[in-house]
């Protein structure tokens, strides 16, 4: 059926909705200059750093995908490729910058070598839970300032999942004190890494996809992943025995998408609210899922898997806490903009630690009692 008829018979309504009619591509208003006013369905690439479809986070990255194609009517449609599949994992910011994907899937952490401040903007040791991290990104200033720190590499970065508090890692020998770090060659990314450093130990950062070959052949001594949604399913109980707890390093950590400025210029502004609005939902469906799926998780690490979970020691979390201390405000140092960020960031903690003491902690601490 020719364009005009089609539009007689089910107006222009149904033409938006099937994708035929796009933003600015009405008669009465000029197209604005460089946005996409097409018939044919925007196709997008997104390049992340999981296992194709890896739970939680592979998964995450699909439905952020599928809700931008559903909320747009099937203008946009995003197609998401695994680590490796067309760049290695740690090659998905360069590749976005330079325009290769539209979109990428991460930890803003991953990137550190860039720039030290980004590290905030994933988590930070002993610093913001998953609500909190959001509460800062959305009404404490942080999310203009992450993306102000991506501007230089033509990207614009959105929340688009959060882990809420990790795991503390895996390991084949008891930490009964700061000092059974020392030596320790563990898989640990962003700041925490760098306070285990301080504690004796070696950091590395390796993709997931990489972990358990590498605990298992003893190229490193311990891991932290995530938590036991992720980590059951990359086996890592079969290549350590003690699995810690609470993940000090990670609080809330948030996995980003982040894109390509000029191409989401060129998206009409429905389709670029429709994009942000998608990076929103998914932030917190992300959220939902780990909260809801690592107990059992958990459960079947202890009871079919014989796994021994166990709390790091207070004073070991309390030297590992004066540590992330120095380690943190030392970003501070590096820049004027690290300095910004961090402030902000540390501005942002104090309050809120007043609030949550006697709304969450209080009734969570006595929940159950
Ligand atoms: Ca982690």
């Amino acid at each position: 059926m020719e364009r005009r008829k089609f539009i007689h018979k089910f107006g222009a309504g149904a033409l938006a909705g099937t994708g035929l009619l796009a933003a600015c591509s009405n008669n009465t208003q000029p197209c604005e200059e460089g946005k996409q006013a097409t018939g044919k369905t925007i196709q997008w690439k997104m390049v992340t750093t999981w296992p194709k479809n890896f739970p939680g986070l592979g998964t995450g990255a699909e439905y952020l995908a599928q809700t931008i194609n559903e909320l747009s009517g099937g203008r946009m449609a995003v197609k998401v490729y695994g680590a490796g599949e067309l760049v290695p994992a740690f090659e998905i910011f360069d590749y976005v910058s330079a325009g290769g994907a539209e979109m990428g899937h991460g930890g803003a952490y991953y990137w550190k070598g860039k720039n030290e401040a980004f590290q905030f903007f994933a988590s930070v040791p002993f610093g913001l839970t998953a609500n909190e991290i959001n509460a800062w990104m959305q009404f404490g200033g942080g999310l203009q300032l992450w993306q102000e720190a991506y501007e230089p590499f033509g990207l614009l970065p959105f929340p688009a999942g959060n882990t809420t508090v990790q795991m503390a890692g895996w390991f084949n020998k008891k930490i009964n004190t700061i000092a059974d770090l020392k030596g320790l060659k563990m898989r640990i990314p962003g700041l925490g890494g760098e306070v285990l450093k301080r504690a004796g130990g070696t950091p590395v950062s390796l993709p997931g996809g990489e972990l358990f070959t590498s605990l298992q052949t003893g190229t490193i001594d311990a891991t932290e992943w995530v938590g036991p949604y992720n980590d059951l399913a990359f086996g890592l109980h079969k290549a350590a025995r003690y699995y810690y707890y609470p993940g000090w390093h990670e609080p809330g950590t948030i996995l980003e998408c982040f894109i390509n400025k000029d191409a989401f210029n060129k998206l009409p502004d429905d389709l670029q609210s429709i994009v942000i609005n998608a990076a929103k939902v998914a932030n917190h469906n992300m959220q939902l899922e780990y909260i809801a799926r690592n107990n059992a998780a958990l459960e079947s690490l202890v009871t079919e898997h014989q796994v021994e979970v166990l709390r790091l020691p207070d004073e070991v979390l309390q030297k590992l806490q004066d540590i992330a201390k120095d380690v943190v405000a030392e970003i501070a140092d590096k820049t004027p903009f690290s300095r910004k960020v961090y402030q902000s960031f540390m501005d942002f903690r104090e309050p809120v630690r007043n609030w949550q003491d006697i709304s969450e902690k209080a009734f969570l601490n006595i929940r159950g009692q």
